[in-house]
């Protein structure tokens, strides 16, 4: 049998590009600075171009980003946030963390992205900010959003988690907000190898509070004022992440590239639904999700890695329904479009180091996986 398809191959990534990595770790470990220092800064000034803000700020890791921003914000007791039901849990972890109360909204049924009827629906006088996600790399519906944030006098913070280098019209994800949040964990577009993530604004005052927040509230006249975290980026994920991040468009349009080959080779498949994205947006595909019909989610999973194909779901539990908020008031059927699409979704392998010939493998292992099931004869 041919070589397992990796939903995503780190080891191939290491032979590929190991020896640049080894050299920026050699310059981290001979500067004698393991903490702060010049390749945060400069990691910092390259991610704010990168996405088109005047700032960007280095912290520990992608949860704690949303955490630090509504911490800077006020935002905490007695406050609502609002945040999509289909996201990871990581999300709706940081708004409870923070002291605030949060509030779920249902999504899109072809692409998953927060309703923005769902939104104003959810909205009351204790609502302070809502968190779009750019779920699977495609920007939320952030015009609408905006309108509806301006109209309530509340923030947005973006969850850009899985949308590094995507596009909303012609600007960045991470640019299209009061503020936003970016995850490095290893499986993302920019990933460290380790934990690592950002906050990106505009704002000089949200800036220098998530600065202070994230160096356990040390103030620069020496004292402790707030009550802040340990969560700053390291400079060896620092270094690892700018070298990384001059190389990210050219990784993304690799990855549009796959998703198109996706796209036209499946798309006669009335077993499933593809992903949809809409004209304005420049998705960065962090997964390529397929919708499987009639109940045959698992099936057709078990049957790619039968045939050696990894696949993954994102996420196959929605916030509402996860045990640790079984104290959060919900019950099933409280978020049914969320719902549906977790008992359907597939993501099939799709990142920048897979290979044409990996991807004709997994179209025709999913055509046979699915022919298997709707002929049984066939299995005989
Ligand atoms: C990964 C992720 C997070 C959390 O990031 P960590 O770095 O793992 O803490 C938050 N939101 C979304 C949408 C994510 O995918």
């Amino acid at each position: 049998m041919s070589e397992p398809v990796r939903y995503l191959n780190f080891v191939r990534f290491a032979e590929c590009h190991g020896s640049e990595l080894r050299e920026r770790f050699e310059v981290v470990l001979e500067s004698g600075i393991y903490i702060g220092g010049s390749e945060v800064d400069e990691f910092e000034r390259a991610f704010a171009a990168f996405c088109g803000t005047t700032h960007a700020v280095g912290v520990a890791n992608g949860t704690e980003a949303i955490e630090l921003v509504l911490r800077a914000w006020g935002i905490g007791r007695g406050d609502e946030v609002i945040v999509p039901a289909n996201s990871p849990v990581m999300t709706g972890l940081a708004v409870t963390h923070a002291g605030a109360r949060l509030v779920l909204a249902d999504v899109e049924p072809d692409t998953g992205l927060i309703r923005p009827a769902a939104v104003e629906a959810a909205l009351t006088g204790a609502t302070r900010a809502i968190v779009p996600v750019h779920l699977y790399g495609h920007p939320a519906e952030m015009g609408r959003l905006r309108e509806i944030a301006a109209d309530a006098g509340i923030r947005i913070l973006e969850d850009a988690a899985h949308a590094h280098g995507a596009r909303y019209g012609a600007r960045r994800c991470g640019s299209l907000a009061d503020a936003a949040a970016f995850s490095f964990y290893p499986t993302k577009n920019l990933g460290a190898l380790g934990d690592a993530g950002c906050v990106t604004t505009d704002d000089p005052e949200l800036a220098g509070q998530v600065r202070i927040l994230r160096n356990v509230g040390l103030a620069s006249h020496g004292t402790h004022d707030v009550k802040g975290y340990n969560s700053r980026l390291d400079p060896v994920q620092a270094a690892i992440l700018r070298w990384k991040l001059e190389r990210l468009d050219g990784w993304n349009e690799r990855r549009r590239e796959l998703a198109r080959i996706y796209l036209a080779e499946l798309a006669d498949l009335r077993e499933i639904t593809l992903p949809a994205a809409h004209p304005w947006a420049t998705p960065v595909w962090h997964a390529f999700p397929i919708c499987v019909h009639d109940g045959l989610r698992d099936t057709l999973q078990r049957a790619l890695l039968e045939d050696g194909i990894e696949t993954n779901v994102h996420y196959r539990v929605p916030i509402h329904l996860e045990p640790c908020y079984a104290d959060g008031g919900w019950e099933g059927g409280d978020f049914p479009v969320s719902e549906r699409r977790a008992s359907m979704l597939l993501s099939l392998p799709l990142d920048a180091f897979h290979t044409e010939s990996e991807i004709a493998r997994v179209i025709a292992c999913v055509r046979a996986g699915l022919l298997r099931r709707s002929s049984p004869a066939a299995t005989a």
